[in-house]
């Protein structure tokens, strides 16, 4: 079946919130994406209810903000939802503030979490960590501590104790620039999972929790925020973006400005309902 196409201003006269995915779809990475500005600035003159959602877990809201304003994207910080400012709202959530956490990740991020109470570990104690934060890749090393960690949790098995794993963001890859991809700290914990389960056996003790998209909870705390229930998602990616507003029974739209933005017929790439946009947007121009 063919997907309908739709246009942004269809999109804004239809709908009354819209949730927007970032990369690959206001910007690339270093610009923004063609038209972006514009359609910004709109929202904004006409008070339209929106919010970005995004996976990255490497800043705060409040640094994306500026990120955004610097390259011409005039979006508050409290339009911006992300996995890394939902990592104490999940651990508030479950009761787990008071839990030793060791995590990989920017000191932003890291201070964000202290601010807010957040008992931090530091990598000499990761062995008294009750639950390990996998934040961002940029501070991630080598194999050795892939190897480190799955012995640790190993050890701790053999104790009948199990460390929480948390996965803010689980993009396997994410878009750098016109044409480049680096992979994400999910293809980490992707690694680590599946040694865990080797040893193990498949159990759930042992899957990385995950906040970001195609997971419910960044969406249901999105839908909270929304002004209405006229809510669409507008992504790139559809294994995240697509996927995960289906599962939160939001329509979507597909832009192909960003990851999908190769030669295939993108019609091959939904294998099953779950992963079909309502829509495809072929740009964001007004
Ligand atoms: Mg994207």
């Amino acid at each position: 079946m063919e997907i309908p196409k739709i246009s942004i201003r269809k999109i804004i006269k239809n709908y009354e919130s819209i949730l927007f995915d970032s990369y690959g779809v206001l910007f690339d990475g270093e610009k923004p994406i063609e038209g972006s500005k514009k359609l910004i600035n709109y929202l904004n003159k006409i008070n339209f209810d929106y919010f970005i959602l995004t996976n990255d877990a490497s800043i705060t809201d409040q640094e994306r903000s500026k990120i955004f304003i610097d390259l011409g994207l005039n979006i508050d910080s409290n339009k911006i939802i992300s996995s890394g400012s939902l990592i104490f709202n999940y651990l508030e959530q479950r009761q787990l503030t008071k839990k030793k956490c060791f995590i990989y990740g920017t000191e932003s991020i890291r201070k964000n979490l202290i601010d807010k109470g957040i008992i931090l570990l530091n990598q000499r104690d990761i062995q008294k960590s009750e639950i390990i934060i996998f934040s961002d890749v940029e501070s991630w090393p080598s194999i050795d501590n892939l190897n480190q960690l799955l012995n640790l949790l190993y050890e701790k098995h053999k104790n009948n104790k199990f460390i929480r794993l948390i996965l803010p963001n689980p993009d396997i890859i994410y878009p750098v620039g016109d044409s480049n991809f680096n992979f994400g700290a999910a293809a980490f914990v992707d690694i680590l999972e599946k040694g865990l389960y080797r040893i193990f056996g498949e159990k759930k003790e042992y899957k990385a929790i995950k906040i970001g998209k195609p997971s419910k909870m960044i969406f249901e705390i999105a839908k909270m925020r929304c002004k209405s229930n006229k809510i669409i998602m507008i992504g790139d990616q559809i294994e995240t973006d697509i996927l995960g507003a289906n599962k939160a029974r939001i329509d979507s739209a597909l832009v192909t400005t960003g990851i999908n933005n190769t030669d295939k017929n993108i019609n091959t790439l939904y294998k099953n309902n779950q992963l079909q946009p309502n829509f495809i947007l072929e740009s964001i121009r007004l």
